[in-house]
């Protein structure tokens, strides 16, 4: 597949820095590693660290112990012999990393070509949705156990511990990012770190949590209000969802990733809170929290049956609140098939 990909591009050889495309490419999950992929062959390379770990999980790939840099052992390795053009992935490789490469690899020259990897990361197959699904299903059902326990006098950060841990518990392997759990005004901030505020009844509180599994990722956002919920938060709260589902309907394969975006910002400027959804519409999830496709208005990129994506509109109202509400889809041919079952009730009683 990616050599395909390649050939298209006019590519002879691909250099793989980021740990997810490596883990993609080979099975490897080692903190430090390189894979080269020419017509030749494919290689993986690490450092004496993890000598044991790179043969017993890289496949595919030819595993090579090295000391020193990778660009220097990818010369004395004679690895891009006969490759003209190589890509990188320019969204990851440090511009210390690129002029080492770009001396070692001479004449081979560099271009990147981070999209040539990422597109490919994009389009799931059966095995990653199966693992895609475990994760989800880690979210939706600790997001069932926490809201059982909220109360007020709880604080933010001790939601986000028993997200946390209730996860590790439930089989995830950590944490997909810092769980995000913002009460009353702080609900305004669409990326608020957990803070030692306790929530209080009739607050809104806004969840916005994920695991990995796998390496692969869940993200899921809701947003509730212990008790009575004002008027005012009741309207807005219809407002997201409305454009949300509007979202999730739009998506199918063969649209532009554009359109759902427009789809779900169009539902929101047409009740006159255009200006306060400030965010993309949602992401691809996979390998990486956010990966292609983008959800966004300067998105250049079309859905395609196996993306997993998020939908996920927000509002937030300075000093007021936010809510936002982010499920996880699959992309079919024909539509999309929801993932994330989590209630999307907002008062809890
Ligand atoms: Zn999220
Ligand atoms: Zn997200």
């Amino acid at each position: 597949m990616l050599r395909h990909a390649m050939r298209a591009r006019g590519l002879d050889a691909m250099l793989v820095s980021s740990p997810a495309g490596i883990r993609y490419l080979s099975g490897f999950t080692g903190s430090s590693g390189f894979c080269v992929v020419t017509h030749r062959g494919a290689w993986c390379l690490t450092d004496p660290r993890y000598r044991l770990q790179v043969r017993e999980e890289a496949s595919g790939v030819r595993p090579v112990v090295v000391r020193g840099g990778f660009a220097s052992a990818i010369a004395r390795h004679r690895l891009l012999r006969g490759c003209r053009w190589a890509g990188v992935e320019e969204g990851d490789l440090t511009f210390a990393a690129y002029r080492g490469l770009r001396k070692e690899s001479a004449p081979c020259l560099l271009k990147p070509a981070g999209e040539v990897l990422s597109h490919l990361m994009g389009r799931k197959d059966a095995a990653e949705i199966r693992t895609l699904r475990r994760a989800v299903e880690i979210s939706d059902e600790v997001f069932r156990d926490v809201v059982a326990l909220l109360h007020p006098g709880m604080t933010e950060r001790d939601i986000a511990a028993e997200i946390s841990y209730r996860q590790r518990l439930a089989g995830a392997d950590g944490d997909a990012f810092d769980a995000i759990v913002a009460s009353g005004w702080r609900s305004a901030l669409p990326h608020a770190r957990a803070t030692g505020k306790r929530i209080r009844s009739g607050e809104i509180v806004l969840l916005d949590f994920g695991c990995s599994v796998g390496g692969y990722h869940s993200d899921m956002t809701r947003t509730v209000v212990l008790g009575r919920a004002r008027r005012s938060v009741r309207v807005l709260y219809q407002v997201v969802l409305r454009a949300q589902e509007a979202g999730l309907a739009a998506l199918r394969a063969g649209r532009a990733a554009r359109e759902v975006d427009a789809v779900v910002r169009r539902a929101i400027t047409r009740e006159g809170y255009g200006r306060y959804y400030p965010h993309s519409t949602g992401h691809g999830i996979g390998l990486r929290v956010h990966e292609q496709p983008r959800l966004a208005p300067a998105s250049s990129d079309r859905l395609e049956a196996g993306n997993v994506v998020t939908v996920e509109p927000g509002i937030y109202i300075p000093e007021q609140g936010g809510i936002r509400i982010e499920d996880m889809a699959l992309v079919t041919e024909t539509g999309s098939i929801l993932l994330t079952s989590s209630s999307k009730e907002l008062v809890i009683l």
